[in-house]
């Protein structure tokens, strides 16, 4: 069913990589009413300012795009921040939003809720079939929760929520920071500056080998609008393309597209995590959507928003 134009859409976390993408597709399909709050003036964490915001705004359709979220590093270095902001954050949105009587609610967890060794490409009901790989499990474990949260309010209450696990993300608004980031805007980062200031090696964590599928953000955001208006079943579904690359691949992609000629060193001392992690999509294919942007466009466009927004900084 198509969600009406004047809805009172909420985007929690409207001002991160994913969340702003949200925004931007959802007013150029016509929505006039989308709207969202900074930390800073709505900490989700707090369950009374939580309930203050849906006083002040009455939303009817949420967007959970609020997390911590993380590269390998800050996951593997800080697990108590990513399992107790987000268990907070994900139950007084959704919550709240039950005392409201939100119509329409999307979660969105991430492909690292699977197991480490879940069979290729993985399919949704792998979930919970085996163990978590240990560089992200404290956020895995929170973004499981949540979807558990949401399939106990349509249980219990018949509420017409849904879940959505993209795969890794990209896009412009990423997160540069080479301590933070994850591992495209991190090389990104690396390789311009390598390339601007003629160095000859560019380090790149780990074996070079593990696998991963990368989705653009402009493309999550149309899956997310599609899932409210196509997709009401409990259990995540899965967002994705369908492909993946080695990281030494996507280094190499990066490397041509910021001109980076010299050398790339694999610094094994760094973690690789999970060898790979490929989504099944063809639950979502089978309802009719499909991704429309290439790794290489996607990349080439992200390093121009790179280049004017963030090198230029
Ligand atoms: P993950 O998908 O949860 O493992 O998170 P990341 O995106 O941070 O890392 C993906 C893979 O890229 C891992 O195997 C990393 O070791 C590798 N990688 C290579 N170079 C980098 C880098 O500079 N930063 C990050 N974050 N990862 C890197």
């Amino acid at each position: 069913t198509p969600l009406s134009r004047e809805a009172t859409v909420y985007v929690a976390g409207h001002h991160g990589l994913v969340g702003s993408a949200i925004v931007r597709h959802l007013r150029a399909q016509g929505f006039t009413n989308v709207v969202g709050a900074r930390s800073a003036e709505v900490d989700l964490r707090d369950p009374a300012a939580v309930q203050a915001w849906f006083e002040k705004v009455r939303p009817t359709v949420v967007v959970d795009a609020a997390a911590r979220v993380g590269g390998i590093l800050a996951n593997s270095q800080s697990p108590v921040e990513f399992l107790s902001d987000n268990l907070r954050m994900q139950l007084n949105l959704i919550d709240t939003a039950h005392r409201f009587d939100v119509e329409r609610l999307l979660f969105l967890g991430s492909s690292c809720i699977y197991p480490k060794f879940a069979e290729q490409p993985i399919r949704e009901d792998s979930l919970l079939t085996g163990k978590l790989e240990e560089t992200n499990d404290a956020y895995a474990v929170a973004k499981i929760a949540g979807i558990t949260q949401v399939d106990a309010y349509r249980r219990e209450y018949g509420r017409r929520w849904i879940s959505a696990m993209p795969t890794n993300l990209y896009g412009p608004g990423d997160n540069f920071d080479l301590q933070k980031s994850h591992v495209l805007p991190a090389l990104m980062s690396k390789f311009h500056t390598a390339a601007v200031e003629k160095h000859s090696q560019v380090v790149v964590w780990g074996t070079g080998t593990p696998r991963r599928e990368f989705l653009h953000t402009d493309d999550l955001a149309a899956a997310c609008l599609f899932l409210l208006e196509h997709y009401d079943e409990p259990g995540p579904i899965n967002v994705g393309v369908g492909e993946d690359l080695e990281i030494r691949e996507i280094a190499q992609i990066v490397a041509d597209v910021t001109g980076f000629t010299g050398e790339l060193v694999f610094d094994t001392s760094k973690p690789d995590g999970t060898p790979r992690k490929l989504l099944d999509i063809s639950r979502l294919t089978g309802l009719g959507w499909k991704p429309t942007i290439t790794i290489s466009d996607g990349i080439r466009s992200t390093y121009d928003w790179y280049l004017a927004n963030v090198a230029q900084a």
